[in-house]
């Protein structure tokens, strides 16, 4: 069996908060698996509200 290329979690400075998460290795390879090429720019937090933020855009909306 071939060695997979050693991972590990990495810190990341949110880009809107400017707080540091971790992109663990799960998420590295799930994002992997998924051919996203750039790392995460913004927590798991900031995602998330930014994608509440959004559903609630899209229910004004229409
Ligand atoms: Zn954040």
């Amino acid at each position: 069996m071939e060695n997979e290329e050693e991972l590990k979690d990495i810190e990341i400075i949110c880009r809107d908060c400017k707080k540091p998460f971790i992109h663990s290795v799960k998420d590295q390879l799930f994002y992997k698996e998924m051919n996203f090429q750039n790392m995460p720019k913004a927590c798991p937090e900031c995602r998330k509200a930014k994608k509440e933020a959004n559903n609630k855009k899209n229910r004004y909306d229409s």
